[in-house]
Parts: C-alpha cells; sequence; structure tokens
C-alpha cells in the first residue's frame, strides 16, 4: 500500500485486486493490461475502459466507445469493476475514491431516480426535473423521524431529522446550509426541510394560526416578491434567505426570523427577453377586476416594466389563480388586509411609475412627455398618495444646499429616467423588509434554533460585476466555513478511532477573501472621495454636489489602474492582456473576470434626499413607514453608506450564526441547462461538483484514509486472501490483521469503532488506506 503522501490516482488499488496487484513490479504494478479504468475525456469528462498494453510511463486503452487512447498513467484511474449496479448511496462506501467514481456513481443513480446521496455526512442532491412524489409523502417523513443517519436512503427529510436530534440532545442551535447554482434546487429543498421541521416541532392539535403554518407560508409571499422568471429558472429566487426556526425546550416551534440578503434591484426596472420582472407584477395585473379598477390596471404589455422583454406568461402557472394563493398565504402569515392592499396598491403604483416618459423642455430641464405620462404621473402619486407636483418635482429637479443659497438645477430626460428608476428600486426593494418578520415573531425565550440557509452560488458570466462579486464573496466565506468544518469533522473522527492523521494538508481560501476585502476599501475610499469632491465642488458653485450622478467614465478607468497597481503582485489577481477596465479573480471555484465599469456607481446606497422627502410625507403610513426620517446627524453629514459595507456587515452576522451553531451542508445540482427530467451532464455536473466544494472533501478524505470497513465486511470480501484463517475459531480483528500482513500491506491503519459517533456496531472495525 503506497505511502498516504502520494495523491496518484493509481495508488488506490482495492484490495481485491490483490492477487493480481502482487505480480507486477514498480508504480506501474498497479495498472497493467487488462485493468478496467476511467480516462479523461473532452466530452463525458471520463469514459471507461480497458487498459491494452503499458509501456513505460505510458498506457494503451481501448475505450468502452472503441477508441483507442494513449495517456499518461498518472491519469488513468481505477475502475471498480465490483461495484453494486445501482451505485452505492454514500460516496464512502466506493472502493475508489476518485473524481470519475464518484461521477459515475451519482450519474447511475441519476437514472434510476435515487437523486440523493450522501458523501459522509453532506447530502448531494440532483434536482430530477419531474415530480417525484413518493420521495415526499407525509408517511415517509414519519419513517426517517429519529432514525439514524444512513439507515434508510439519503434524504433532505434524513438531514433535517439529524440538525433536529442534535438541537435537543445537546441544547445547541443547527443550520442547514443549501447551496447550488441557478436552478438546482435550493429553495424547492428549503421548503421541504421547513415542511419536515414543521412536521416534527408543530402543534399537531393546535386551533388557529399555528407559528409553524406562518413559516411554511412565508414561502409562497417570498416569493412572489423575490422571485422572477430568468434564463436560468422559471422561478428563481432574486435574493439570499436565511430561515431562522425557533424552538422552545420542548422542541416545539415558538418563532421565526427570516432575513434576506442583497435583492436583485435592477430587475424591477430592467429585464431583457426572456426573463420576466418579479412575480408580483404578473400576479397583480392578473388580479380580480374590482382591483385592477381600483389600480387602472390591465395588460402587463402596457407597463414599460414588464414590456421590455416578450414574455409574459409562464407555462403551467396561472398568475390569477397565485394572486388569490399569495393573500392567502399573507392572511397566514399574519399580514393584515390592510397591509396587503397597501403594498399591493405600491406594486401598482411602481408599474405606473415606470411609465413616466420625459421630453426635452426648455434648456437642459425636462417635461412630462405626454398626457399619458400626465396620467400615470397622477396614478402613481394616488396610489403612493402623495402630491402629485411634488412627485414631478422629485423626478426632474434637484436641489442644492451651498452655505450662501438654495439652488434647483433641472435634469435633463435621461436624469430624469434615471431618477425614476431610482425610486422605483428604493420602493420595491423597502417593500417587503421587515413585513413578514414583524408579522410572524420571534420568541424572545427560545434558546435553540435551526437556521436554513438557502443562498445564490458561485456565479460566473460573460460579463460579470458588481452583483456576482459580492455573490462570489459571499461563496467564499461559506466555503471557507464549510472547508473548516470538512476538515474538523474528519480530524474528529480520526481522533475518535485514534488514527494518526497529521499529514493531511488543509488548503485554506483566506488569500482570496484578503484581496476582496482590500480590494472592497479601495472602493469605499473612493467613494468618500467622490463625496468630498462633490460637496467641494457645490460649495464653489460648482454643477456637482448630486450624489445620484454617475462616476464620470475617467473615474472607472482610474478605479482600474488603482486595481491593477494594487494587486499587480497578488497570485489570486489577475489583468487579463490589452483590458483597460477588466480584471479576474482566481476564485475557489475557478477564475471569473469581472468588469470594473459600473462596481462604483453600483456600490452606491444612496436615496436621494428628494425621494425620501416626498415619500415621508405620503398620507399613507404604510408608505411613509417605507421612508422613516433619516437622523438629523446622517442627513447633515450627507454620508454616503455603501452596498459593499452593508453587505459585509450582514454576512459578518449571518457568519457569527453560523459559527455558534453545528452546520450541515446540502449541495445541490444541476444536472442539465435545458431543465429536463432524465439528463445528467457530466461536465456540467463535475463543475458543480467542484464549485459546491464537494471535490474538496473528498480530497480531505483520500489524503487521509478513504475507505472504512467493518472487520466483518472486510473478511467477507478478502477472506478469500487467506482462506486458511477462517478454518476454526478466529477472532475477526486478528483475521484481518493476518489477511493484510499475508498480502505484505503495511499502509492501514486499525480502529476499534466501538466509541464512533453514536453508531454501535458491537463489533470492532478497522479503517484501511487504500
Ligand atoms: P435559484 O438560485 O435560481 O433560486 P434554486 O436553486 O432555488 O435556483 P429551485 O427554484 O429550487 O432552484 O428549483 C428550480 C426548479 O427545479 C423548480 O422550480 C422545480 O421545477 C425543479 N425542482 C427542484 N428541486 C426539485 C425536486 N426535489 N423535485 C422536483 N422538482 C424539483
Ligand atoms: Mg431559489
Amino acid at each position: 500500500f503506497p505511502s498516504p503522501k502520494q495523491s496518484s490516482p493509481i495508488n488506490a488499488v482495492p484490495l481485491s485486486r490483490l492477487r493480481w496487484r502482487l505480480g507486477i513490479g514498480g508504480m506501474s504494478r498497479d495498472i497493467a493490461a487488462g485493468s478496467h479504468v476511467w480516462v479523461g475525456d473532452s466530452e463525458l469528462a471520463w469514459i471507461d475502459g480497458i487498459v491494452i498494453n503499458v509501456y513505460g510511463a505510458e498506457a494503451v486503452i481501448q475505450t468502452s466507445d472503441g477508441r483507442m487512447v494513449t495517456t499518461n498513467l498518472s491519469k488513468i484511474y481505477p475502475k471498480d469493476v465490483e461495484a453494486p449496479a445501482g451505485g452505492v448511496d454514500d460516496m464512502t462506501k466506493l472502493s475508489y475514491l476518485h473524481e470519475p467514481a464518484v461521477l459515475y456513481n451519482l450519474a447511475t443513480r441519476y437514472e434510476i431516480n435515487e437523486i440523493y446521496t450522501y458523501c459522509g455526512n453532506i447530502l448531494i442532491a440532483i434536482n430530477p426535473f419531474q415530480a417525484l412524489s413518493h420521495l415526499y409523502d407525509v408517511y415517509l417523513m414519519e419513517r426517517y423521524k429519529g432514525a439514524q443517519l444512513g439507515e434508510l436512503s439519503p434524504h433532505v427529510y434524513a438531514i433535517a431529522d439529524v440538525a433536529y436530534r442534535a438541537m435537543i440532545k445537546e441544547g445547541k442551535s443547527n443550520s442547514i446550509l443549501v447551496s447550488g447554482e441557478s436552478g438546482a434546487g435550493k429553495t424547492e429543498t428549503t421548503k421541504m426541510l421547513m415542511r419536515y421541521l414543521a412536521f416534527l416541532g408543530g402543534h399537531a392539535a393546535a386551533e388557529g394560526r399555528t407559528v409553524e403554518q406562518q413559516v411554511l407560508e412565508s414561502n409562497p409571499v417570498l416569493e412572489a416578491f423575490g422571485n422572477a422568471k430568468t434564463v436560468k429558472n422559471n422561478n428563481s429566487s432574486r435574493f439570499g434567505k436565511f430561515v431562522e426556526i425557533q424552538f422552545d425546550k420542548h422542541g416545539q416551534i415558538s418563532g421565526a426570523a427570516i432575513r434576506t440578503y442583497l435583492l436583485e434591484k435592477s430587475r424591477v426596472c430592467q429585464i431583457s427577453d426572456p426573463e420576466r420582472n418579479y412575480h408580483c407584477f404578473y400576479l397583480l395585473c392578473a388580479a380580480p377586476l374590482e382591483e385592477i379598477e381600483r389600480y387602472k390596471l390591465g395588460d402587463p404589455k402596457s407597463f414599460h416594466y414588464l414590456n421590455q422583454s416578450n414574455c409574459y406568461e409562464l407555462v403551467g402557472i396561472s398568475d390569477a389563480h397565485d394572486y388569490l394563493a399569495t393573500r392567502k398565504a399573507m392572511d397566514i402569515v399574519g399580514i393584515s388586509e390592510k397591509e396587503q392592499e397597501a403594498i399591493f396598491r405600491v406594486v401598482a403604483a411602481i408599474l405606473h411609475l415606470g411609465n413616466i416618459a420625459f421630453a426635452k423642455g426648455e434648456e437642459d430641464s425636462s417635461i412630462l412627455q405626454d398626457d399619458e405620462s400626465k396620467f400615470h404621473l397622477q396614478m402613481t402619486a394616488e396610489l403612493l398618495m402623495c402630491n402629485p407636483q411634488a412627485l414631478e418635482v422629485a423626478l426632474c429637479k434637484r436641489v442644492m444646499i451651498t452655505p450662501e443659497e438654495i439652488i434647483e438645477r433641472s435634469l435633463d430626460p435621461l436624469g430624469a429616467a434615471v431618477s425614476r428608476d431610482g425610486l422605483a428600486k428604493t420602493i420595491y426593494s423597502r417593500l417587503l423588509v421587515n413585513k413578514i418578520n414583524v408579522s410572524i415573531g420571534q420568541d424572545p425565550h427560545s434558546e435553540c434554533l435551526i437556521g436554513v440557509l438557502d443562498i445564490y452560488g458561485f456565479e460566473s458570466f460573460k460579463i460579470s460585476s458588481f452583483e456576482q462579486f459580492c455573490i462570489n464573496f459571499t461563496n467564499e466565506k461559506l466555503q471557507q466555513h464549510f472547508n473548516q468544518h470538512v476538515f474538523k469533522m474528519e480530524q474528529a473522527e480520526y481522533q475518535n478511532e485514534e488514527i494518526d492523521w497529521s499529514y493531511v494538508e488543509f488548503v485554506d481560501n483566506q488569500d482570496v477573501l484578503d484581496l476582496i476585502e482590500k480590494f472592497r476599501t479601495l472602493m469605499k475610499r473612493l467613494l468618500y472621495l467622490q463625496n468630498q469632491w462633490q460637496k467641494k465642488d457645490s460649495q464653489e458653485g460648482g454643477d456637482g454636489g448630486d450624489p445620484s450622478y454617475m462616476f464620470p467614465k475617467s473615474t472607472h478607468e482610474t478605479f482600474a489602474q488603482k486595481l491593477y497597481q494594487t494587486f499587480k503582485d497578488h497570485k489570486r489577481f489577475v489583468k487579463p492582456k490589452l483590458a483597460r477596465t477588466e480584471f479576474t479573480i482566481a476564485h475557489y471555484a475557478g477564475e471569473v473576470q469581472y468588469q470594473s465599469d459600473q462596481f462604483l456607481d453600483k456600490n452606491k446606497d444612496y436615496v436621494v434626499p428628494e425621494h425620501q422627502d416626498l415619500l415621508s410625507a405620503s398620507k399613507c403610513s404604510f408608505v411613509a413607514g417605507l421612508f422613516p426620517p433619516l437622523s438629523e446627524e446622517t442627513a447633515k453629514s450627507g454620508k454616503f453608506s455603501s452596498i459593499g459595507s452593508r453587505f459585509k456587515l450582514q454576512l459578518q452576522q449571518l457568519m457569527d450564526i453560523l459559527n455558534s451553531t453545528e452546520p450541515h451542508y446540502i449541495r445541490c445540482i444541476k444536472p442539465n441547462n435545458e431543465l429536463k427530467p432524465a439528463l445528467f451532464e457530466n461536465v456540467n455536473v463535475l463543475q458543480q461538483l467542484r464549485s459546491g466544494g464537494v471535490l474538496e472533501a473528498i480530497r480531505v478524505k483520500c489524503e487521509g484514509y478513504p475507505t472504512h470497513r467493518t472487520f466483518t465486511e472486510f473478511l467477507n470480501r478478502f477472506a478469500i486472501l487467506a482462506p486458511e484463517i477462517l478454518e476454526g475459531n478466529y477472532e475477526e480483528k486478528v483475521a484481518c490483521k493476518w489477511i493484510l500482513e499475508k498480502v505484505g500491506l503495511t499502509r492501514f491503519q486499525m480502529a476499534e469503532l466501538d466509541a464512533r459517533k453514536g453508531k454501535v456496531l458491537g463489533e470492532s472495525a478497522m479503517v484501511v488506506q487504500k
């Protein structure tokens, strides 16, 4: 057996190969003519084949699709021909724990609709893109209740059950982190987890509205306002969420809190075909006639914020039905009839607001384009219960206060449209904040909670911008948390078994996190500088002083230059050749090229004082409540807060909570981009296993002793190597040792597994380093 330090794939030879293996010498002894192997393939990622010949370090392989491939021995992996036909439900049961074996196992299982597989205690969930109702039956919930992890088939219920039992037993909060790319099934998985936790901690006999009902019904409400159809997912969550379900000392749900992160604001006023805006806009346009008339709505095609795309309807979804369902869910969550009316009134106001168009007025000013715009302005003001003239001024003019005088400056039509969209985004993003939380209520006495995190996965587009930067920063943070956890768990297991593990290397991504942190500081400094310039400019009677201004183009280039200069020696930062404003960061999940042009603008979190004043004076207390008056100090200092800083703070709070809980991980995988059932694309899946940290977790396992076999299991499979041992009485542990010695294996460790976490095997077991 090779030293644990060696990580060449051909070292991973299962014991069943021993007779064959002993006959061959040297490194290449493990792979010889006739060996079944996996070899890299550009289309399938890995393809199986048989070694025809080995010349020195090269092997000739006949692939299963009939081709002859010559490759270096270090690039081929042995295939376990004795692997069970339906795959194994836990990757750690694989005879070879390497990339092709993991992929093949998942594909084999997916083919028979086994969408869940464990990798130790991480659950991998592959989106079936079809309803598998038998998987989520109530009777199954009963079965998973109290069952040990691994006793039943892998399932989200099993993970939720482990978290719940651990919480009850140890009195410690737990969290379940669900990750994966867009469309991988995070939100669906989160809902199943919540349903199962509500089943465990529900108030069965309670009358009226229960907390768990409120918690569950918060999902359709959040989805109506925070989800939209994108090219990747017809019901894509455009925000991250962390749901804290609180429990009392009897293990019953006693409260909940929902934190949301980084809503995609730009979607409110800008969409591209074939995507849609947030569901709630279409739902409202399909509301009962009375509401349509009250809000002067109609065909979604007549609204600028919706008609930038040709997609209005979703296959298999009735907006009219969903409108009523959302209203019902809001009732259950505890949002009063009056508040619901106000919420949808504001949604209608945003649609009207978007239809206000501007034309060029005198000099550089702007005026309402036509009567239609005047009508929409009137409607917007009516629905927001604010003064229409004040609304027009707030959209078209800016006021500047200098020590000497107050100057009113007009915005040109483009500036007015930017101002209008800014107002729409601000109103929308404040609509639901805290509403649901206040309604459900938190339990101040609860000591334990189970947190469920449904957050966007790693993103890399042709043009990645500030949003992807924030999302990928989140993922780097979560990845670090994951790595540390996996490492810690593995270490704990080894300690339990008294196995030496000092040689396992821990690769951290702290360097990327440091880079991003420095980056953020740089952006903050530039924002501050811009603020200073503008103040100075306005005091000197210049044309500046308007924080809604975009940064000039030159600033973007200066910003990029500054980045190139500052990070030129950082090994995670690359300036692409010929780039003027692009830069690349080598994230743990791969390289992402960012376009820095809009970073500074997008980082600004600023509400124009004119908008603030207009809406805080609304006669509707709900609307006014969305714009609480700024504290004197903030208003005076005109301080900019940046999205980046606020997000970082939120993220730090999230990490603090996560660090105080016992984490469990679910990695969702999207098997194809066509959103079709029964289609498993290898290359695609591998990329996700990599970016989800599954392959890293496997690497950590491989560096140690990846295969664990109980003494009995070991004897059942390998006693054939020393059949004489089974004659007469024998002690299992001694027999195992005898076999290993007989075939000359030294790199193995034996462990008494009686002490293994909660799993009393009733026998000793051994751990073999393959
Ligand atoms: P996003 O990041 O865009 O929000 P997501 O990971 O939350 O994506 P989901 O919305 O949960 O993805 O899933 C996308 C679609 O996949 C669902 O609308 C549903 O059609 C299907 N799906 C996901 N999980 C399952 C499942 N377990 N069973 C059946 N269908 C599923
Ligand atoms: Mg989602």
